[in-house]
């Protein structure tokens, strides 16, 4: 579904060269949760940039559904991505001076014209609230962020990386902000749009706990994914 091949990415700041993706190669299969674990710094934020079409790589295609998606004009690829991404992120980055529903809201509302915004924001906003509902924070519609603790503020950066009907949901150390407890009950929440609504989930996380209860994992070093020991390699058939 979601293909990266051969991905490199070098950061240049001043002279200073950092190489962090060094032909990574990563087959992200429909439906399925997957996670993504790794030092910090080993480039996992960067892999999930690329794989959302949020940066380009230097070398190497991403693909998505078959379709290269990396050199995509900047206006298709914003597009693409509108269309079929939904980010979310450690420190929740919700605009402050909106409402949770605002804040939902705000993805669809920069994809219409005004006109078009106009003509369908009543369905929209009730989208918005079935959401909400989904996420569990139907009692928080018209809080802004500094009113909502860590969990609900993520529950609500959820709501809005959905309202766009996303394929892929890329998730960056969505707990990492998150007491242990409330960080369960958020990917609890992510299992439940995984299973139920057969969303595909990329996601970044620390917690080898949270990582074993997903699909599969895979571990970046040395800016690629670790091969993982397969049954059939020679080192264990020796064994
Ligand atoms: P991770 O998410 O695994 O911690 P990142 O993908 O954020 O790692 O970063 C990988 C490396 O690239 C780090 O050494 C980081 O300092 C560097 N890096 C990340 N973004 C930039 C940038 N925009 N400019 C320069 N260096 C960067
Ligand atoms: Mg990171």
């Amino acid at each position: 579904m979601l293909t990266a091949i051969n991905l490199h990415k070098t950061y240049r700041k001043d002279a200073i060269l950092t190489p962090v993706l060094r032909g990574l190669d990563l087959e992200v299969l429909p439906g399925e949760f997957l996670s993504i674990v790794g030092m910090s710094g080993s480039g996992k934020s960067t892999l999930l940039h690329l794989l959302g079409t949020l940066d380009r790589p230097d070398e190497g295609e991403v693909r998505f559904d078959g379709k290269r998606i990396d050199d995509l004009r900047a206006d298709k690829r914003d597009r693409l991505r509108n269309e079929t991404f939904g980010f979310i992120f450690q420190f929740y980055h919700l605009l402050p001076e909106l409402t949770a529903l605002e804040n939902v809201l705000m993805p669809q509302m920069i994809s219409h014209s005004v006109l078009g915004w106009l003509g369908r924001r009543r369905a929209l906003r009730r989208r918005a609230e079935e959401l909400m509902e989904r996420v569990g924070l139907s009692h928080r519609l018209h809080h802004r962020p500094r009113e909502l603790s860590g969990g609900e503020m993520q529950r609500a950066a959820i709501a809005r990386a959905l309202i766009n009907r996303p394929r892929v949901l890329l998730a960056d150390e969505p707990t990492g902000n998150l007491d242990e407890d409330t960080g369960r009950e958020i990917v609890s929440l992510l299992h439940d749009l995984n299973r139920q609504d057969g969303l595909t989930i990329v996601m970044v996380t620390h917690n080898r706990e949270i990582a074993a209860g997903t699909d599969r994992v895979v571990r970046l070093h040395a800016g690629r994914v670790e091969s993982p020991i397969a049954l059939s390699s020679p080192f264990l058939a020796e064994t």
